[in-house]
């Protein structure tokens, strides 16, 4: 398909993707006030995409912002743009719900309309087997301030901390919580396996609560694993035996050395490639067809 024919959902019409704009003055740009949700489609299939559109509505409320679009309407418009673009194949789908149009100030009643964007294109995934990570001195944001479930436009946080991974030439960034816990990746979220029990941190040590880490914790228990959400620190992970991210895009992703320490024997461990089969057995299971 060439750069013509593929197509962006804008505010109810489809624009080629090069001529796909939004307003300079549109807060989403201008303040990152908005909401947005990555999606993915195995093969014809959307993964998890009422979960999805619950996460998104959920954060548009937390924000105040009244999405134009009823959530039975907002699935259609996904799998519409699956259709025209005829993403039969693995795909990647991203919903962002804008503030709109306002003036340069950030008061959102000069907004009279959100925007809502879908864009669907092919999947670019991580290329590597399983990632290296360092812990950021960039903590994520507290529940306080801007409370990390609200998957809202304003990334700095978490790509601040991505920044560092980068700096020390690791692939990803382990974020603590104001309260020094260990709390999730720059984009995913995190396990921990000890003595065959799964651990990954509580909804409360202000993470955003993953789709696919719901789905792996659930297919864990199913597997016979016990698994516990709570308190990690990082003496936990440092003394692992195995360690995962878990993410829309890394799916289950191995992780064997965090700051300069292996994980285990610094190879993915057994239980985490047994969840990464459960995964691409199942991950065809609770999905959409379009
Ligand atoms: N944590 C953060 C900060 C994220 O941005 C994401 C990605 O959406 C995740 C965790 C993983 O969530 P999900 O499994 O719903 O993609």
């Amino acid at each position: 398909m060439t750069e013509k024919e593929y197509h962006v959902y804008i505010d109810g019409k489809y624009l080629p993707k090069n001529e796909a704009k939004i307003s300079v003055f549109d807060h989403g740009f201008l303040y990152g006030d908005g909401v947005f949700e990555g999606i993915r489609s195995y093969n014809g299939h959307v993964f998890k995409l009422d979960e999805h559109i619950n996460r998104l509505y959920e954060s548009a409320t937390s924000i105040g912002l009244t999405i134009p679009l009823s959530q039975d309407d907002m699935k259609q418009k996904i799998l519409e743009t699956m259709r025209k673009n005829e993403l039969k194949k693995d795909a990647y789908i991203r919903v962002v719900v804008t503030r709109g149009k306002g003036d340069l100030g950030l008061d959102p009643r000069k907004c009279p309309s959100p925007s809502i964007i879908i864009i669907a294109d092919k999947i670019s995934i991580y290329q590597a087997e399983s990632l290296r990570a360092i812990t950021a001195s960039t903590r994520r944001n507290a529940v306080t301030a801007l409370n990390p479930m609200i998957k809202s436009l304003n990334y700095l946080n978490n790509i601040l901390a991505k920044m560092e991974a980068n700096r020390a030439n690791v692939e990803e960034a382990i974020m603590l919580n104001q309260h020094g816990l260990v709390c999730e990746g720059s984009s995913d979220n995190l396990f921990i396996i000890k003595n065959s029990v799964v651990m990954t941190p509580l909804p409360s040590a202000d993470i955003l609560v993953g789709i696919t880490r719901n789905f792996v914790i659930e297919l864990a228990r199913k597997t016979g694993y016990t698994v516990k959400e709570q308190d990690i620190t990082l003496h936990d992970l440092y003394n692992a035996d195995e360690a995962f991210f878990t993410g829309t895009a890394a799916q289950v992703m191995p992780l064997v050395e965090v700051d300069g320490r292996k994980i285990g024997n610094g190879k993915p461990g057994l239980i985490t490639r047994e969840l990464m089969k459960k995964f691409e057995e199942h991950k065809e299971n609770g999905t959409t067809v379009y």
